[in-house]
C-alpha cells in the first residue's frame, strides 16, 4: 500500500499575529490577546516576546502579568481572526479539497492524491507557507508525514515559521528518539506514570509489551502501543465544503418585464459580492441566474457570460412575469465537478 502524505498547517501564535499585523507598534513588545486579570481573564495566545517572559496560552492573565509586567493585552476580535482564518482555508483549499479544519488557525490536509509540485510535500508547504505570508501577512508552520500524529508533531517541530518533513523511511528513528510527553493524549499525569516506570522516550516505551501497557493504561494503552511506533491511521475528515454561494429576493409585486429583471440585478450581484469577500471565499468560477416565474415554473442558467446575458437568457426560457430572482456562483472549478445539467432542479 503506497503512504498517505499528510500535511498539519499551524499558524505561528495566529490571534497575536493578526494583532501584530494590524497594528505595527504591537510587534516589538511582548503582546498577548485573553481577558483582562480584573476579571480573571486567560491568556488565548501569546507572541513570542512574551514567550520569553514564560507568559503561555491558558494561563490566567494575572499570573502572566506577574511574569511580564510590561505585557501588552488586547482583548480577542474574534471576527477579524475569522475573516483570516477564512483567507487561510481558502489558500488550502486551493491545494485539495481533502482539508479537515482543527480550529480557526490550523487543519489537517491530505495531499496523497495531489499532483502539483510533482507531488513533493516539501513544495507543497513551502507554497503554502508563501501565499499566506503574501495574502494575509501571517505566517504558518507546516508538517509532513504519512500520518496526523506525526505530521501535528511536525509543524510544531522548527515553530515559527517552520517546515519539517518526516519522510516514511525516518519514521522509525524519528519516533524512536521522540519524548513520550509529545505523543498526543500524554499529559503531565501519564508522563509522570511513564517515568516511573523509567520510559522517556518511544524507544523505551516500545519496550513494554502491548498486554502491560493496556493492563496499566486500559483502552489508551492499545494507542500508545501503536504511537511508539509511529502507527495512525486516522483519516483526514474534510468538513462538508461549501460549493456555492447565492442571493435571491421574492418580489412583493411580480415584476412584469426583461427590462424590470435587469434593472433588479445590480442590487442582487452587489449583496453577492458582500457575501463572497464575507467568506473569504477563492474567486468564483462560474456563475447562475436563478429566475421563478409568476406560474412557478423555476429555471437556473450557468455560464461565464456577463449576468445581464445571463438574465435575457434565462428569462427567455419562460417570457413572462417573474415572482424571484437570484445570482450565484458555484465556487469548485468546473473541471472538479460532474458535468452540470444546463437546467438544474434547485441550485
Ligand atoms: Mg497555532
Amino acid at each position: 500500500m503506497a503512504s498517505r502524505k499528510i500535511l498539519h498547517a499551524d499558524c505561528d501564535c495566529f490571534y497575536a499575529a493578526v494583532e501584530m499585523r494590524d497594528d505595527p507598534n504591537l510587534r516589538q513588545v511582548p503582546l498577548a490577546v485573553g481577558g483582562s486579570h480584573e476579571r480573571r481573564g486567560v491568556i488565548a495566545t501569546c507572541n513570542y516576546a512574551a514567550r520569553a517572559f514564560g507568559v503561555r496560552s491558558a494561563m490566567p492573565t494575572a499570573r502572566a502579568r506577574r511574569l511580564c509586567p510590561e505585557l501588552v493585552l488586547r482583548a480577542p476580535d474574534f471576527e477579524r481572526y475569522r475573516a483570516v482564518s477564512r483567507e487561510i482555508l481558502a489558500l488550502f483549499h486551493e491545494l485539495t479539497p481533502r482539508v479537515e479544519p482543527l480550529s480557526l488557525d490550523e487543519a489537517y490536509l491530505d495531499i496523497s492524491s495531489v499532483t502539483r509540485f510533482q507531488g513533493s510535500a516539501t513544495w507543497m508547504g513551502q507554497w503554502l507557507k508563501a501565499e499566506c505570508l503574501a495574502r494575509t501577512g501571517i505566517t504558518l508552520s507546516v508538517g509532513a508525514a504519512p500520518n496526523k500524529f506525526l505530521a501535528k508533531v511536525a509543524s510544531d517541530w522548527e515553530k515559527p515559521d517552520g517546515l519539517t518533513v518526516i519522510r516514511p523511511e525516518a519514521v522509525d528513528a524519528f519516533v524512536a528518539a521522540l519524548p513520550v510527553d509529545r505523543l498526543p493524549g500524554v499529559g503531565p499525569a501519564t508522563a509522570a506514570r511513564l517515568e516511573a516506570l523509567g520510559i522517556d522516550r518511544c524507544e523505551t516505551l516500545r519496550a513494554l509489551p502491548r498486554e502491560a501497557l493496556i493492563e496499566q493504561f486500559g483502552k489508551f494503552g492499545q494507542r500508545l502501543f501503536e504511537l511508539c511506533r509511529g502507527q495512525d491511521e486516522r483519516e483526514v475528515r474534510p468538513q462538508r465544503e461549501r460549493k456555492s454561494v447565492s442571493v435571491e429576493t421574492t418580489f412583493p409585486r411580480d415584476l412584469p418585464d426583461l427590462a424590470s429583471c435587469q434593472a433588479a440585478l445590480p442590487e442582487l450581484v452587489a449583496r453577492l459580492e458582500a457575501r463572497l469577500a464575507r467568506h473569504g471565499h477563492p474567486p468564483p468560477s462560474h456563475a447562475f441566474v436563478k429566475v421563478r416565474f409568476n406560474d412557478f415554473s423555476l429555471t437556473t442558467l450557468e455560464g461565464s457570460a456577463p449576468w445581464e446575458s445571463l438574465m435575457s437568457q434565462a428569462w427567455g426560457r419562460g417570457a413572462r412575469p417573474v415572482r424571484l430572482l437570484g445570482v450565484g456562483v458555484r465556487l469548485r472549478p468546473p473541471e472538479a465537478r460532474r458535468q452540470l445539467p444546463l437546467f438544474d432542479e434547485a441550485p
